[in-house]
């Protein structure tokens, strides 16, 4: 944003459950800091809804000088990859970047795994030399506690196979049946789980089990798995692991490793509380533990939010991959121009609650507008150009006119652009036949060209074909700024470019990918994709915009916003993406 801009108005200051929770543990003393984390698990990229987690978890640890560990729940290593961790990082620092990168947790570089049950990885501070926490660098810790757990008659090596287990599990109606292996000996379980670590049995041949209760009415307390065998290399520990801990056993203690405090997760997991809190009350840990508190996710009209159906849309290549700029990815939105600031302002301003509902896509357009409308710089450019003619304008004369970039701010920047005697304007602001109140240029009429001065209809030029080759105008002078015409009114004012000056650019235009606010309508999700999400024209833009800096966004007068594409632009062939138009274009289509 220009220097000179003002800033937006800050959204207020947050006040929810989570938050009055964490304000009355801070009240009454009970952490030396408070310190939540972020955990994705590196199966796919970061999106909308993810944003909405990030700004929960580093806002309240920015609110209360705490610390926010960004962290790899990478127990899973046949769907994770490195290039996973690696676009999340990028998405991470740049959603918090300006705001709250300071209180963002990472762990100085090469940090050594123990065996040590009360393991504690943190404080550490953000830098050059520090990376995020990964729960793979804690599989020795992880380990130990398995091992502590079957020491205290807690844990038990199952032989069942999967499906069995599954049988036994019961259903949420009928209890399960205890595992016929569950009473083994302690000896006898800590030799065969030593030997699953060492490679000696088959992939789901044994597990590793939690001994709770086979008829808990919660089914996660039925003995759950707590690691099984898997003989897949990881993309942190390589080979030196075969056997894997579960999610629920390595999250809680992860949380524990890091002084977690405040463990905040979306609703789902509210079911696992009761196991987050069995797993760590029956290891022996010496200091205080982690609580975790639940949270309804973000759902976004038009949008999907789950990484299984984002990776399919990639996978089936219905977008160009996963930062395509229709996709709510946070690379996706970044890559469409959508600031860091304003996707802050819009998850933080709904609020947080313990009810699953939809959000209107208009919340988030509306963020995005007010963020856009108050740091973008306005140019001129005309998406669907037809030639026009000043035929009063000698070839080769230029008219320098003075046109505003920054109408927001006190006091206006602005540039000059040239009237010349062939311009361009958008097909879209001529109607050979108006209908009624067109205020554009039609047939005998009269509009205003922006910043320039008013025009007046003399002739329409057809092609062979019958499509316009070119319209000709005459040019009132006199209602230039300055001149003693300049307050004549006309009713329309329409935006151009001169057609020598200006350049050619390829400008994406993106509507919404799904055709229903429920993409799930109807069962398959693909079937309501847009068919029109992308239309390529071939615009005219002032030649400055040929220059434009990747991030930097643009309101195109009476178009929308715009900014370079990352990958594509360049400033012999400028590619720019719309971010969004500048109102509600669904809204007359009812
Ligand atoms: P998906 O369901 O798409 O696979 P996930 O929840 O499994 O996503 P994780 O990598 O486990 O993805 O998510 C990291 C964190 O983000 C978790 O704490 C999760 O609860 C949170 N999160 C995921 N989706 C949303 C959402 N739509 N709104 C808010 N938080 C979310
Ligand atoms: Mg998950």
């Amino acid at each position: 944003m220009s220097a000179d801009l003002p800033e937006p108005t800050a959204p207020a200051a947050p006040s929810d459950f989570i938050r009055d929770i964490v304000a009355g543990h801070v009240a009454e003393g009970r952490y030396p800091q408070i310190v939540t984390r972020f955990p994705p698990e590196p199966n796919g990229y970061l999106h909308i809804g993810h944003a909405k987690s990030i700004c929960l978890n580093v806002g309240i640890a920015h609110e209360n000088n705490g610390r926010c560990n960004l962290r790899f729940d990478d127990t899973n290593p046949a769907k994770e990859d490195v290039e996973y961790v690696d676009s999340i990082t990028t998405d991470v620092r740049w959603l918090i970047s300006g705001w709250a990168e300071a209180c963002l947790g990472f762990e100085p570089r090469g940090t050594e795994s123990t065996a040590d049950i009360n393991y504690y990885a943190g404080p550490a501070a953000p830098g050059a030399d520090s990376e995020p926490f990964f729960a793979s660098n804690y599989f020795e810790a992880l380990y130990a506690c398995a091992e502590e757990l079957i020491r205290r008659g807690k844990a038990y090596v199952c032989d069942l196979t999967p499906a069995e287990t599954e049988t036994y599990r019961g259903t949420p109606d009928t209890p399960g049946k205890n595992s016929p292996f569950r009473d083994r000996s302690v000896e006898e379980n800590l030799d065969l789980f030593r030997r699953m670590r060492a490679g000696e049995f088959p992939d789901a041949a044994r597990s590793l089990r939690a001994k709770i209760d086979m008829a808990s009415p919660n089914i996660w307390l039925r003995d759950p798995l707590l690691y099984r065998i898997r003989h897949v290399a990881h993309h942190q520990t390589g080979s030196k692991w075969c056997i894997y801990p579960l999610y629920d056993f390595a999250h809680c203690l992860s949380d524990y490793f890091e002084g977690i405090t405040h463990s905040i997760c979306t609703l789902e997991f509210e079911v696992h509380r009761p196991l987050y809190d069995w797993i760590l009350e029956n290891i022996g840990l010496s200091r205080p533990l982690p609580r975790q508190y639940e949270f309804a996710k973000l759902h976004l009209g038009y949008t999907v939010v789950s990484k299984r159906k984002l990776l399919k849309l990639v996978t089936e290549k219905i977008v160009a991959g996963w930062d395509d700029p229709r996709m709510p990815t946070l690379s996706g939105l970044r890559r469409r121009g959508i600031p860091a600031a304003a996707l802050r302002r819009f998850v933080i301003g709904l609020g947080v609650t313990k009810y699953d509902s939809l959000t209107d896509l208009a919340v988030f357009e509306h963020a995005v507008r007010d963020e856009l409308n108050a740091s973008s710089e306005r140019r001129l450019a005309v998406l669907k150009p037809i030639k026009l003619v000043l035929t009063n304008i000698a070839e080769g004369e230029v008219i320098p006119c003075t046109a505003t970039n920054t109408p927001q701010a006190e006091v206006p920047a602005t540039r000059t652009v040239n009237l010349a005697r062939e311009v361009f304007i958008d097909a879209d602001d001529f109607a050979e036949v108006p209908p009624p109140k067109y205020f554009r240029l039609k047939p005998g009429g009269e509009v205003r060209l922006k910043y320039a001065c008013i025009i007046k209809f003399e002739e329409l030029v057809k092609n062979p074909d019958g499509t316009i080759a070119e319209i000709r105008c005459t040019a009132d002078l006199t209602t230039r700024t300055g001149q003693p015409n300049a307050d004549r009114k006309v009713k329309g004012t329409i935006h151009w470019v001169s057609a020598s000056e200006s350049i050619p650019a390829e400008v994406r235009l993106y509507d919404r990918l799904f055709t229903k606010a429920d993409p799930d309508e109807g069962g398959d999700f693909l079937q309501n994709v847009n068919p029109q999400s992308l239309e390529t024209v071939t615009a005219r833009l002032e030649p400055g915009l040929a220059d434009t800096p990747v991030g930097t966004v643009y309101q195109f007068e009476r178009l929308g916003y715009f900014t370079p594409d990352a990958r594509d632009h360049t400033a012999t062939k400028p590619v720019f993406n719309r971010t969004i138009t500048l109102k509600d274009a669904w809204a007359p289509r009812g």
